[in-house]
């Protein structure tokens, strides 16, 4: 398997077990209810992030070469059962947050955050969440299927798992989703809505979930669900810059290389992924 590069960021775990940061892929896409491809979402992620046009430094002046420790731990082994597959990838997760690092999860269909969330509950008692997606992903249920990838923030909330849950780019509500939102007190900050740069604050910590398709069709085609009318990539770099927050973990979910003919999907990816670590760096640089 080809390794993420971010630039010459990446390390190897043998030389760095005390690494601070771990890119881990699940290339997993059975829970997709339209097309799948997502499964595929990790190694294209990992080969638009060995592109030599880039480098390890951030927006924030941070680099992420010399100024953390970063590491990919390769994918998680998704064959089995759902529940098996389920409960490995909390196993997997919950062992990189028990060790004080933050992973970095490459989906993947959206199926995926819910037991990724699982782990970081079992370790923060208190935890928020920031999502970006086109869609709630607050169906009961989708096509009898409580665990579609339409339905993670359903099975979260249900679980008591989030303190607090803030959507952001939806445009694609239902009735019974937005029931569901309203009954669970989630923020959704829908796409109509926003005029301005958004300015958020999170007191517990954060995990953020970015379903690429929160971004414009124009500006990442390579998913399964377009959705015109969305977020720009800038509007969603300066949401991320200007967060006021401890992020514990991010995952980018959603992206399909299928549809992806430019690979501009995958390089936004990397972008986001590049940027929040970034801004992780310099949380705890602030903190100290
Ligand atoms: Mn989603
Ligand atoms: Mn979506």
């Amino acid at each position: 398997m080809e390794m993420t590069d971010f630039g010459g960021a990446i390390k190897p775990v043998e030389e760095h077990p005390d690494y601070k940061i771990a890119i881990i892929g699940i290339p997993f896409d059975e829970k997709s209810s339209y097309l799948k491809g997502a499964a595929k979402g990790p190694q294209a992620i990992r080969e638009a992030s060995t592109v030599k046009s880039g480098n390890a430094w951030t927006e924030l002046v941070v680099n992420l070469e010399e100024d953390t420790v970063i590491v990919d731990l390769g994918d998680i082994d998704v064959r089995g059962k759902t529940i098996e597959i389920f409960s490995r990838i909390e196993k997997r997760i919950g062992e990189i947050v028990e060790k004080g690092a933050v992973p970095i999860v490459l989906g993947g269909d959206h199926s995926i955050s819910y037991p990724v969330v699982r782990a970081f509950a079992k370790k923060f008692n208190s935890l928020d969440i920031l999502h970006f997606d086109a869609h709630p992903d607050l169906y009961e249920e989708l096509y009898g299927d409580p665990f579609s990838h339409a339905c993670p923030f359903a099975r979260i909330l249900e679980k008591g798992l989030a303190q607090n849950l803030v959507q952001v780019g939806i445009r694609a509500a239902t009735g019974s989703q937005r029931a569901n939102a309203s009954k669970h007190r989630v923020r959704m900050i829908e796409m109509k809505d926003i005029k301005d740069t958004l300015s958020l604050e999170f007191s517990n910590p954060l995990y953020i979930s970015f379903d690429l398709d929160s971004l414009d069709p124009a500006f990442a085609p390579g998913v399964s669900h377009h959705e015109p009318g969305g977020l720009s990539t800038r509007q969603v770099l300066a949401i991320i810059q200007g967060l006021k927050a401890r992020i514990v973990g991010l995952d980018v979910v959603e992206l399909n290389p299928s549809r992806d003919l430019s690979g501009i999907t995958a390089a936004a990816a990397v972008k986001v992924v590049k940027e929040v670590a970034g801004k992780i760096v310099k949380g705890d640089k602030e903190e100290i």
